[in-house]
């Protein structure tokens, strides 16, 4: 029988945001390239550089853990990345894209902030503080990406009601 205790909960999450952060590295690059604003290009390519510090820091856990990087696919972020293509679709060319492309960051950034915050509150429950400063430090990166979209998401609200 499987282990059915917090600290197999804690390898499951932790292969399931690494399966996420695998899939967000690849997904990133469109969304540079689809961004209208230099703002929000430069926010995305950003984004990108700190995601591929954060595979590398959940590497690190894995490594405390004395386990192999792993990944389950989630269906969770799996949907969002479905979304944010299907959006970029939707409103190619029209007036939303880029709101529409920030909300779809948002998504994601939000399902992060989840996982990361999970992560971190069981790294301390187990005992293992060294794994929740590592978690700590890309659940901050997730939360500053979030406000960045939402300040570059009301800028460009605001420049069009002038
Ligand atoms: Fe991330
Ligand atoms: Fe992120």
């Amino acid at each position: 029988m499987p282990e059915k205790n917090l600290e197999a909960l804690f390898l499951h999450h932790l292969k399931d945001i690494y399966f996420a952060e695998l899939q967000i590295a690849q997904t990133l690059p469109t969304m540079v390239s689809a961004a209208e604003s230099p703002e929000l290009r430069s926010a995305f390519e950003t984004h990108l550089r700190e995601t591929q510090g954060q595979i590398g820091r959940l590497e690190q856990v894995f490594d405390i853990l004395g386990a192999k990087p792993a990944s389950v696919p989630g269906e969770g972020i799996l949907g969002l990345i479905r979304e944010a293509d299907a959006a970029m679709r939707l409103f190619a060319g029209g007036e939303a894209f880029e709101a529409a492309l920030i909300a779809a960051a948002q998504s994601i950034e939000h399902y992060e902030i989840a996982r990361y915050g999970t992560l971190r509150a069981w790294a301390e429950q187990l005992g293992i503080p060294e794994a929740a400063e590592i978690l700590e430090e890309s659940l901050d990166e997730e939360t500053d990406t979030d406000e960045i979209l939402s300040e570059i998401a009301e800028g460009a609200v605001n420049r069009e009601a002038v």
